[in-house]
């Protein structure tokens, strides 16, 4: 799933404050669900089969459903065909069915007839509307299935699924698979057949019913489709020119062909989450997937590129593949945030999407230096808790992990660890600890004991750094703390991966070195030059150099590439941020910065700026601090409203973020 950028997550009533899990005793493995809604009225009815596994006799069985209105339930195995009687548990959202003699183990079967209500809580299986008509869509993800039809709705009991759907005359419906038949029935109404899905968790499920239209691509054979309500669809053209370079990407990179059988990539009306991975039928709110070629900026078209490709990425992490449980949804959508640069910027080089990736670092950096941060991994038991976990720290920190450990590792030891975790638990499901696992078994590399030192402490590294040098040979002596404003240190250490860059040596020999505990001692050939100690910008931590190296890293900055330049601009704004530094060291580093740069250097040092502007000017420094500013932003972009003659996508951006600072700091600055 992706969020949208405000926190949404206090919208969600608590549906579940026991939270008890399901018991093991009954096992789905098929479901047929068929849904008729009646738009007009907007109800729904739900016939509904589901075969299971009995693993001990049970004299009751219990799954989950919240708001539904049951005509009819049976149970049948062993030979006996049982009349259920239903109790539901509304805080757990749970049912329990109660036979009147036990059930044996072994194959049974349930019945269900059910009527629902079309809700417009934008979960379960809810009205979306437009000007002229209505819909019945489909969000699951937490823990809303349960609202559509009675399921054993946790991730790790996947099943597959025949989806069928009676819907009137003129519409059609799009579910996870294709549709194999479709046959008037009744009066005005057909009834639309999917095929069987693979086993699939039921949060990635999707119904949606309607006037969909769509326009039709493909890449490597898989069937690609950009649908929207009619008219809409014209506006999927890049879009689905993304989902195809997306595919064909991720097909050469998992070494797993896309696993389901069609990808469709829906807008629809009233969507809550910016857009959400069901299998093979992702469904996005519109402004995330459809744009007008010829007026859409840069940002939206990125935007859209960057969602298309998060969602994709969840087909093989996610769907394929699923956490066994909620805690684990980092991992998931962690991944998913760390994949999306790479068919971007295969794609779009132009876009500087790695160097987008290292602000997203230094931003996640800013967010977990707070106090009030958490660990990656929380537990989670009740549903309110379960849809807080998709923040910040799930989706930025995991991603900028990743990053740290891909460097370290090395990409295509990264990358056939990836190939053989999902290899091992396709169709199936898999925690955490079997990720870092078949990581370390990959590489060699105590890639389990990086990983749960960053997903189970809360916060970032601060490291101290201090050079000695002696006879030519160089000892850094490093300290761990918490980053955490000054003043509220806090002892922790983290197991982490340094990978170090002489200054002015552009070939990279110095291999990674691994630091734990408080403080470390790293023998490091060579005095000569001042050493950058996060190579690439791929490390989450922040170093607070001493003054002397600081002052020889200034003057020598030309010699770090532009990731590098990022970080370190950064990584003084946090510390300067957490009254670590003078505001001045800061705004020295600013003024030595090598000029023209590249896009997200300029975004950045803008942003601090803007924020130094709104938060320590004052009516009697702001005219001297116009002037600063304006020095400092000096050199970046023509100051003018006029685009140069073919100027590109990233330097029209820079000229607009340059502008934009000048702007919301104020005076004449643009004049001087
Ligand atoms: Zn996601």
């Amino acid at each position: 799933m992706k969020r949208i950028a405000i926190a949404l997550s206090t919208l969600f009533v608590s549906a579940g404050a026991l939270a008890a899990r399901l018991p093991q005793t009954v096992i789905p493995a098929h479901y047929a669900v068929s849904i008729a809604p009646d738009l007009a009225a907007e109800t729904y009815r739900g016939d509904e089969t589901i075969d299971v596994e009995v693993k001990e006799p049970v004299s009751s069985i219990t799954m989950h459903a919240i708001g539904l209105d049951f005509r009819d339930l049976q149970v049948s195995g062993g030979g006996k065909n049982l009349r259920a009687t239903v109790t539901s548990d509304a805080p757990n959202a749970m049912i329990t069915l109660t036979l009147p003699e036990p059930l044996p183990a072994g194959a049974a079967t349930i019945r269900l007839a059910f009527d629902g209500r079309l809700n417009r809580q934008l979960r379960g299986l809810y009205l979306s509307k437009t000007a002229t008509r209505k819909y019945a869509v489909t969000q699951f993800e937490a823990t809303d299935a349960r609202r559509a039809f009675p399921c054993f709705d946790e991730p790790a009991m996947k099943a597959t699924f025949d989806i069928d759907l009676l819907v009137d005359k003129g519409d059609t419906a799009i579910s996870n698979s294709r549709i194999v038949s479709d046959t008037a029935e009744g009066e005005g109404k057909h009834r639309i057949r999917f095929a069987t899905t693979p086993r699939i968790s039921t949060y990635l499920v999707a119904i949606l019913v309607g006037d969909f239209q769509c326009i039709e691509g493909g890449v490597d054979g898989t069937p690609i489709r950009v649908c929207g309500t009619p008219g809409r669809e014209q506006l999927g053209g890049f879009a689905l020119s993304a989902a195809e370079a997306v595919v064909h990407f991720y097909n050469e990179y998992y070494g797993i062909k896309y696993p389901f059988e069609k990808l469709d990539l829906i807008a629809i009306p009233d969507f809550e989450a910016g857009a959400m991975e069901n299998v093979g039928a992702v469904t996005f709110r519109e402004t995330a997937l459809l744009i007008d070629p010829r007026t859409a900026s840069i940002s939206q078209r990125k935007g859209v590129a960057g969602t298309v490709a998060h969602e994709i990425a969840h087909m093989w992490f996610g769907d394929l593949v699923t956490m066994k449980w909620w805690d684990d949804i980092w991992l998931n959508e962690g991944f998913a945030t760390f994949m999306t640069g790479k068919p971007l910027a295969a794609w779009k080089p132009e876009w500087n999407i790695p160097l987008d990736n290292v602000a997203g670092t230094v931003n996640s950096l800013s967010y977990d230096s707070q106090r009030a941060t958490r660990a990656i991994r929380t537990s989670a038991e009740t549903s309110e808790d379960i849809n807080q976990l998709f923040d910040g720290i799930a989706y930025g920190k995991t991603a900028a992990v990743l990053r740290m450990v891909e460097q370290w590792m090395g990409e295509d030891a990264f990358r056939d660890g990836i190939r053989a975790y999902l290899r091992k638990y396709s169709f199936a499901n898999a925690a955490a600890e079997d990720f870092w696992t078949t990581m370390t078994d990959a590489s060699k590399q105590p890639v389990d004991a990086v990983m749960k030192s960053f997903v189970d402490q809360a916060g970032a590294p601060l490291l101290h750094a201090e050079d000695a040098c002696g006879r030519g040979e160089r000892t850094l002596n490093l300290a761990q703390e918490r980053m955490l404003p000054n003043g509220q240190s806090v002892e922790q250490s983290w197991i982490i991966p340094i990978c170090a860059r002489k200054t002015g040596v552009r070939a990279v020999t110095q291999p990674c070195v691994m630091i734990s505990g408080p403080t470390s001692q790293l023998p490091l050939p060579g005095c000569d030059s001042p050493l950058f100690l996060n190579r690439n910008s791929r490390g989450y931590y922040v170093t607070d150099y001493s003054p002397a190296e600081r002052a020889a890293l200034r003057g020598r900055l030309s010699e770090l590439n532009t990731a590098e330049r990022i970080s370190l601009q950064g990584n003084e704004w946090l510390l300067a941020r957490n009254q670590r530094r003078d505001i001045s060291d800061y705004l020295t580093l600013v003024a030595a910065m090598p000029r023209p740069a590249d896009r997200p250097i300029v975004e950045a040092i803008a942003n601090s700026l803007e924020f130094l502007d709104r938060r320590l000017v004052t009516d009697a420094t702001r005219a001297r601090w116009q002037r600063r500013a304006a020095e400092l932003l000096r050199g970046y972009a023509p100051v003018s409203w006029q685009a140069p003659a073919g100027e590109a996508e990233e330097a029209r951006l820079t000229r607009a973020t340059v502008l934009g600072a000048l702007g919301e700091i104020g005076g004449n600055a643009a004049d001087r």
